[in-house]
């Protein structure tokens, strides 16, 4: 069989006046009048507990979108028993109608259900319309799309044989259950984890992140539409470590995708290996965790593509990315011109709420994400070798809003440089411009992460002597360009060290952690 070469899906531009504009605007006027009601999705059931949470934009808290139902420890054994019941059928099944099922759920992300998609994570989610298109709608298409075709070369490469002996290679599902536990910040993430592993032949547990619940619904809508069987994979909605307890103590846990902090993630292992002889098998654990994303710049970079670089890269959903550029290393003789260019870039960013299409930022996730930094801010400010050179400012009466904010720091290990915010915060150091060197050495000592990070430069002996002395600092590394925005089958995304085990999300190494070898040996 052959499956179609993916292509990257083209990204609309919601212009003034164009039709994709007006069917956005109308898909945002219906989600707004409806009233939600989500169930978590169990097997055959849709499960409704009773037990119901508030919906609400964050741009706009007091709106009410609907509300979702909350699960317990027992609806985590039941989705467990869920996806080991559809288990063995869907394992079974020939790996092209697998593959038609993902294929026809990106045709419907791109057809019908794109402005769906785009409005749930403008309203869920606080995504600007431009940021919606490119981060739910075409990133979720292009995952599962490329996923297909990536999982067809697996299955093709097969082991020499000799005369006499025919050797093959099968790539079984993993034995057990596998368990997907997605983030906020990309409703792509959030479609692609449990989807990768199923595609894979895998039944999953999925564990949605309570700030992204309508987003995820539509997605299981979505799969739903496009024939995937019940059972295969179970959205619950429960809390974190009620629902680790309960996952992480099965016998038949084989395997953990995670998107999410650091933290949570070392606990989740930490409690995988206080579990490891309980499981039949070693567990496979791929996670994608913190950042704190650089932008490095030698003295021969173009001081005007650097401040672009920084405002589109720092605060872009208002920096709520993995990916964000929050600390910046610029040379003496630039900074002058780039930080005029900055403070011109911000002030032209309006902000205010998704559905005014002329707002660059939106509001932070929620409350708790309001308080952590707006303390980061308020900590940075009572340093005196602190200034803070642009925003600074908050509001939650309405949404969690919170203004784009430029700190310039003496201290390069000062708190804001060094610790992750996951917010529109970004802190800058200055450097003597002669010691380009040095820097390198602080961009890579500073932080614990290593996710992404960018060199600007017009000289091609620093572009190469960066790329050296950083060659473990950043999992995604960008020349003249922000750190943000992969592109799935483009750049294949993830980093080492505190940011996660690098299985490259969009990638034919990731598919293969949801995939157990057999190597048969035949001899006539
Ligand atoms: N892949 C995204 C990017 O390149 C970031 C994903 C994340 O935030 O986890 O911007």
């Amino acid at each position: 069989f052959q499956v179609p070469h993916p292509k990257n899906e083209p990204v609309l531009s919601y212009a003034p006046g164009s039709k994709e504009r007006a069917a956005l605007k109308k898909a945002l006027e219906e989600a707004r009048a409806q009233e939600l009601d989500i169930p978590m999705y169990i097997g055959a059931e849709e499960v409704r507990t009773g037990d119901k949470k508030r919906l609400s934009p964050p741009h706009d808290h007091k709106h009410t979108l609907g509300h979702f139902h909350e699960g317990d420890a027992g609806h985590v054994e039941q989705a467990i028993n869920a996806a080991l019941g559809a288990k063995e059928s869907w394992a079974n099944l020939g790996w092209e109608h697998r593959a038609a099922i993902f294929l026809k759920a990106a045709d419907l992300l791109a057809g019908p259900y794109r402005y769906k998609i785009n409005a749930a994570t403008m309203l869920g989610q606080s995504k600007s319309p431009f940021q919606a298109e490119i981060d739910s709608a075409c990133e979720l298409i292009d995952f599962l799309r490329f996923n297909v075709y990536f999982m067809t070369q697996i299955y093709q490469e097969q082991p020499e044989s000799s005369p006499g002996v025919w050797n093959r290679m099968e790539y079984r599902p993993l034995e057990g259950f596998t368990f997907a536990v997605t983030p906020f910040n990309f409703t792509a993430i959030a479609g692609n984890l449990p989807a990768s592993m199923a595609l894979m032949g895998n039944t999953v547990v999925w564990k949605a992140a309570h700030t992204q619940i309508y987003a995820a619904h539509v997605i299981m809508q979505v799969f739903k539409a496009a024939g995937l069987p019940d059972g295969v994979i179970n959205l619950i909605y429960t809390d974190g470590p009620t629902t680790g307890d309960v996952v992480f103590n099965h016998p038949d846990f084989a395997g953990l995708h995670f998107t999410g902090s650091t933290k949570v993630f070392r606990t989740m292992w930490k409690t995988i290996g206080q579990n490891i002889e309980k499981y039949k098998s070693y567990p496979r654990i791929v996670g994608e965790t913190g950042g704190k994303d650089f932008v490095m710049v030698h003295r021969s970079a173009h001081a005007r593509e650097v401040a672009t670089a920084l405002s589109r890269g720092a605060f872009e959903y208002q920096g709520q990315k993995c990916s964000a550029a929050s600390r910046a290393y610029i040379p003496s003789n630039l900074w002058e011109d780039v930080k005029k260019y900055l403070q011109e870039d911000l002030k032209t960013f309006k902000m205010g709420g998704t559905e005014d299409f002329g707002n660059f930022i939106n509001a932070v996730i929620d409350e708790r994400a309001f308080n952590t930094i707006t303390g980061y801010i308020e900590q940075a400010r009572k340093n005196p070798m602190n200034e803070i050179i642009a925003g600074g400012k908050y509001d939650k009466s309405k949404g969690y809003f919170v203004e784009p904010t430029i700190i310039v720091s003496k201290d390069p290990s000062s708190v804001t440089m060094c610790e992750e915010i996951f917010g529109p915060v970004l802190t800058i150091y200055v450097y003597h411009e002669d010691n380009f060197e040095e820097t390198l050495e602080l961009v890579d000592s500073t932080s614990p992460y290593a996710l992404t990070g960018s060199i600007f430069s017009q000289d091609r002996y620093a572009i190469e002597l960066a790329a050296k002395k950083l060659s473990n600092a950043a999992g995604n590394f960008y020349i003249n360009d922000k750190p943000t925005g992969a592109v799935v089958g483009q750049q294949p995304f993830g980093g080492a060290r505190g940011s996660g085990t690098n299985d490259k999300a969009g990638a034919k190494v990731n598919l293969l952690r949801w995939a157990s070898m057999r190597t048969i040996k035949e001899t006539f």
